[in-house]
């Protein structure tokens, strides 16, 4: 078992209510969740945080929000609208270090955030 919360979710270690599955990125359902769609994107490749993306990450990325795009209009928040958002390091309160986007909708959210 590895010390990573969501690469145990993602090698089947922990249990995780997946709404995609891909080679190389899978998304579930946030265990807290802060809207009512909360959904975390996350590459299965473990990158800590988005300061350590590389120029060899460019196409990940970029599918990282192509599934988001997908899921919005899968489950429904396409039209009214969504935050997607990415914490980075202490100031940010990132709580789990390893890459993902939070897909968050289904409500009016504020801004600006907390
Ligand atoms: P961060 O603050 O790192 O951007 O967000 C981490 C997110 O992961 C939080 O929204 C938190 O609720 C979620 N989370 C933490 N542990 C688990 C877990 O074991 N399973 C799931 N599905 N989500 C988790
Ligand atoms: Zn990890």
């Amino acid at each position: 078992m590895t010390e990573c919360v969501f690469c145990n979710i993602i090698n089947g270690t922990l249990k995780g209510e997946f709404v995609y599955n891909s080679d190389e990125i899978v998304a579930f359902k946030d265990i807290n969740p802060q809207a009512p769609v909360h959904i975390l994107i996350v590459p299965r490749k473990h990158i800590a945080t988005m300061n350590d993306l590389t120029e060899a990450d460019r196409a990940l990325v970029g599918n990282m929000f192509i599934v988001a795009n997908r899921l919005a209009k899968e489950l429904g928040i396409a039209d009214h609208g969504y935050r997607v958002v990415v914490n980075c390091n202490r100031n940010a309160g990132q709580a789990i270090y390893h890459l993902h986007l939070h897909l968050l909708g289904g409500r009016r959210l504020g801004w600006p955030p907390g």
